[in-house]
């Protein structure tokens, strides 16, 4: 079985991660822009982040045969610093048209401000004219009204949902998101918010038709392995192996695909071999080389 994480910052992992990911099944990543746990001072940290994300990220991922795609985008907890804000939106142009970015994200509401709104309203029409897909973090505070109000301001740009997934859903924001025709992902969490029992029931109840499951590991207390993990508890809990592969796999590949970045092909008989370097850097620390057989 294949797995896709497609909301998951590798940045902040370790190469144990990688390793148990692509063990696990995990063939295939989406790692969106986003904050720090602390708030970013000058524009030049975003530039050195978002090429990490398109350079070494992207290298370091392939190294243990994980293949890596990025979102890029002024989250919305930095786009209430409006000075950096401005100077972040001036920089998204020149990122946007890179190898293996996916979508404008995770881009959407935090505490529901008058300048988050302003800043999402700008990306939606960046995502627009590069031809994108849009990644959005909906608030965990408010979270319903947040989610509500994310889909009027899309619908005001005339954006089609199917190109857009709305992330961080629960169990009362499924019914609006899906009837309104946009993809619904799930962060799974260890132990809070959504956690993967109640995702087996969200596709018991709901089908899996549009239906994304991620892990959105990051720096917190969060678990990389959530997708595989989930696929796992569904199926001691008796959902078919479609909508597994629905969840896991194939919805997330149907939605970004969409941009025209991510192809089966791009991970399908793909070897990778660690003695690569990047920029005169490799993965190894002295030591020997993995190498992968096709
Ligand atoms: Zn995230």
């Amino acid at each position: 079985m294949r797995y896709i994480d497609p909301h998951i910052h590798m940045s902040s992992r370790t190469t144990d991660d990688y390793e148990k990911m692509a063990e696990a099944g995990i063939v295939a990543v989406i790692e969106p822009a986003f904050w720090m746990g602390q708030p970013r001072t000058q524009i030049g940290t975003f530039i050195d982040y978002f090429s990490s994300l398109v350079g070494w990220e992207r290298f370091r991922a392939e190294q243990f045969g994980i293949k890596h795609y990025c979102a890029i985008g002024l989250n919305s907890k930095e786009a209430n610093n409006q000075a950096l804000a401005e100077e972040v939106m001036s920089l998204l142009p020149r990122y946007l048209v890179k190898d293996g970015v996916v979508a404008v994200g995770e881009i959407g509401f935090d505490e529901q401000t008058a300048l988050e709104e302003k800043f999402l309203h700008e990306q939606i029409e960046l995502a627009k004219s590069f031809d994108l897909m849009i990644m959005v973090h909906t608030p965990h505070r408010d979270k319903k009204n947040g989610t509500n109000r994310t889909m009027d301001v899309i619908e005001e740009h005339g954006i089609s949902p199917h190109l857009v997934v709305i992330d961080h859903n629960n169990e009362g924001t499924v019914k609006s998101v899906l009837d309104r025709g946009y993809w619904a992902a799930f962060t799974i969490y260890p132990n809070t918010k959504m956690d993967s029992l109640r995702m087996v029931e969200v596709v018991r109840e709901y089908g899996a038709d549009r239906i994304i499951v991620d892990s959105s590991a990051d720096w917190g207390v969060s678990d990389p392995l959530a997708v595989p993990k989930t696929a796992d508890l569904m199926r001691v809990n008796g959902i078919k192996e479609h909508d597994i592969n629905l969840s896991c796999y194939q919805n997330a590949l149907k939605a970004y695909r969409q941009s025209g970045q991510m192809n089966e092909t791009d991970w399908i008989k793909k070897a990778y071999d660690q003695g690569q370097l990047f920029e005169g850097n490799s993965v190894l620390r002295g030591q020997i080389a993995k190498k992968s057989e096709i």
